[in-house]
């Protein structure tokens, strides 16, 4: 737990969260501000500030994570009509919470490039 950062607050239960998901390694909980009728993030319980923060040790952990995040994307039943995962990284990324987080986006069509 990293102090001061508000998805370990969210993992560790000291801020609420609407759970999806949670099992020793991830967490999953509905985003605050949806920008889609489906919005969810998932994280991993380590504090890694961002993406390109993990290393070898974490090769599981990133696989695992993305391996739930297509469960979850199933059960909100987006896996056949389409959905879209986002990891914003770093300032110009548009990363405002430094514990990596991967958006699932679903239930409207997406537009190319992003914003
Ligand atoms: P980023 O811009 O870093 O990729 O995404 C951060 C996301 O976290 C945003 O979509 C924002 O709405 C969400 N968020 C920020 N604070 C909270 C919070 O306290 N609870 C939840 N559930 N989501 C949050
Ligand atoms: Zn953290």
């Amino acid at each position: 737990m990293a102090e001061d950062c508000l998805f370990c607050k969210i993992i560790a239960g000291e801020i609420p969260s609407n759970k999806v998901y949670e099992d020793d390694s991830v967490y999953a909980f509905h985003d605050i501000n949806p920008a889609a009728p489906v919005h969810i993030l998932v994280i991993p319980k380590k504090h890694l500030s961002a993406v390109n923060a993990a290393s070898e040790e974490d090769q599981a952990l990133l696989g695992h994570l993305l391996l739930k995040a297509n469960d979850i994307a199933a059960e909100q039943g987006l896996a056949d009509e389409g959905f879209r995962y986002v990891i914003n990284t770093g300032d110009k990324g548009g990363q405002t919470v430094y514990h990596l987080h991967l958006h699932i986006l679903g239930s409207r069509q997406m537009t190319w490039p992003p914003g």
